[in-house]
């Protein structure tokens, strides 16, 4: 096997040439898409420029280059999965199209009233919703698997759940938080015995992992090209053929047709008629150079490299020791999901970015995982094939540092508790105190000790009315008014939030309604360096505060 040149790898990568601030960039979010290397880039504009025309429908010679190089990526795929015939690979608009076209095709074909359809209680919300969609038009049961102590699918309470009402299992290959690899070959065998359809949600493993549709044996296997390299927009649907064939179309359209009339249409042959329109005929030509390019670095000595990294990373992480790993034993792939005791998620991700390291907070598109283990989120660090092993040491010591910024002071000579000052220029004050410090991080530093320094609101307080709408963690605002003037209390379960509530606070406390509507807010967060900062959650969990604090002054 040829070693993995990481230098290499990594150099093709443009975006790591750039950095956040004065910090190299550290990519840790590629569970939600991946970095698109130059040969992706450069093949959108040998498309445009060179033979951009659509596919399929014209005999010019740019249409017949056109359809050649789409053809050639399916001819890719096909090859790059294993799949026994070409025409098995069909091009959607990702793995949620994906599974939408199953669930309405197949429910057509196949779902009755009183019948079940399976899936596990570690998926995607892109792998349930369009199951509880076709099972509520149908009167058919959505039933769930869960999980055994180390987060894998339960194969055993699969044997007792199947059953002859059965018509569907659907489950993850590898969960987007979880990093396992669930055992497909069992479930699929358990599958084939009762005569039910097995679809594999392939859109974590495709990136991390050799798959092989023949092998595996599945009936449909799914993945988005955004997670292995390639383009967003594009996805790939692998269906056995003889399904295939029995299925109807799911959307209706120009290329799915073979006659169209007023007295009866009759479809393409596959793979067209499950493509409906024009496709993203520039994606599908770029994501050939993604397949051509992880050819050509090897895909075998990548996957041996990603593996040494997760080893790697799961190691420190296990000796950060207020660090708690939602399922224990190391994930197969590199994803690692984890809280960090008395902290807060958004806190951890927010103090992270200001150090240039990208990772994800929250539910992860996985509310029903997040609901059994009693967690509202947790983060989530997951790394690709250019990740390298000094990225891992500075994520380590970055959470390191982040446990010990609890004994922060502050950077600016005046450290200040706004929610408490009454006078019209505490946030004069605090574009006086931001101005003296230099850089984001810092500055964030600071929010962070503003919103340690934050009085806290009494749990009665905490009402349904008082919740902020649109803030990704909760936040609770509460007024009074005394003399015609407002005076806002508000809280927040993350600190980052209560830090920027008391910035909010400073610039309307004290002050009449005028003065609260005449209060320029885009130019105050501009000099704090708000607007350009702060992450797109974060900036409308803060519109929603002004917003709220408007309404209230306009009642
Ligand atoms: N399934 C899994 C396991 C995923 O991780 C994701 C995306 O994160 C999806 C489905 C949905 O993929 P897409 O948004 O590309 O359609």
């Amino acid at each position: 096997m040829s070693r993995f040149n990481i230098e290499k790898f990594r150099s093709h990568f443009p975006i790591f040439d750039q950095k956040s601030g004065s910090k190299e960039i550290v990519y840790f979010d590629n569970a939600a898409t991946t970095q698109k290397p130059k040969a992706v880039l450069d093949k959108y504009a040998e498309y445009y420029s060179q033979y951009n025309a659509n596919v399929h429908r014209a005999s010019h010679q740019l249409s017949a280059k056109s359809t050649s190089a789409f053809e050639q990526s399916r001819q890719l795929v096909h090859k790059y999965i294993n799949s026994k015939h070409l025409e098995e690979i069909i091009w959607t608009k990702g793995t949620t199209e994906s599974v939408n076209l199953l669930s309405q095709s197949l429910g057509h074909l196949c779902i009755n009233v009183g019948d079940e359809i399976i899936v596990s209680q570690s998926e995607h919300h892109a792998n349930i919703v369009p199951w509880q969609i076709l099972a509520e038009h149908k009167q058919a049961i959505l039933r769930v698997v869960p999980l055994t102590d180390e987060g894998l699918f339960d194969l055993d309470v699969l044997k007792e759940m199947i059953s002859s009402k059965t018509k569907v299992v659907s489950f993850a290959h590898v969960s987007n938080v979880i990093g396992k690899i669930n055992p497909v070959k069992d479930i699929v065998s358990l599958c084939k015995q009762h005569k039910v359809i097995s679809i594999v949600d392939g859109a974590q493993a495709i990136a991390h992992l050799q798959v092989d549709v023949q092998a595996l044996d599945c009936d449909f296997y799914l993945f988005s090209t955004h997670k292995m390299y390639g383009p967003t927009g594009v996805g790939v649907l692998y269906g056995k053929k003889e399904l295939l064939n029995k299925m109807p179309p799911y959307h209706g359209g120009g290329e799915m047709i073979k006659k169209v009339s007023f007295s009866g249409t009759t479809y393409n042959a596959l793979p067209f008629k499950f493509e409906a329109g024009t496709p993203n005929i520039s994606g599908i030509v770029a994501f050939s150079s993604a397949l051509s390019f992880l050819e050509s670095n090897s895909v075998k000595a990548l996957f041996s490299y990603e593996e040494e990294l997760t080893k790697y990373c799961y190691q420190k992480l296990l000796e950060i020791s207020s660090l708690k790993f939602i399922y224990p034993t190391s994930p197969h792939v590199p994803v690692f999901s984890f809280v960090i005791e008395s902290q807060h998620n958004h806190d951890v991700a927010t103090y992270l970015d200001a150090h240039g390291i990208a990772v994800r907070s929250g539910h992860h598109c996985a509310m029903p995982l997040m609901e059994s283990l009693g967690l509202d989120g947790c983060i989530r660090v997951s790394l690709a094939g250019y990740n390298t092993f000094d990225e891992v040491d500075h994520l380590i010591d970055t959470l390191n540092s982040f446990s010990n910024s609890e004994s922060y002071t502050s950077f600016s000579d005046a450290s200040i508790a706004p929610q408490s000052m009454k006078s019209e220029k505490a946030s004069d004050r605090i574009i006086h105190q931001f101005s003296t410090i230099k850089g984001w991080d810092t500055r964030h530093r600071e929010i962070m000790l503003m919103g340690k320094n934050h009085p806290r609101m009494d749990s009665a307080f905490k009402s349904e009315s008082n919740l902020i709408q649109g803030c990704e963690s909760s936040a609770w605002l509460s007024y009074k008014v005394d003399n015609g003037l407002y005076q806002f209390q508000a809280d927040s379960d993350a600190k980052i939030i209560r830090g920027l509530l008391s910035i909010v606070l400073a610039a309307f406390n004290g002050k009449t309604k005028d003065q609260i509507l005449a209060f320029d807010v885009e130019y105050y967060f501009e000099c704090l360096g708000l607007t350009q900062h702060l992450s797109p959650s974060r900036a409308n969990g803060l519109k929603a505060i002004v917003e709220k604090i408007y309404a209230i002054s306009k009642e």
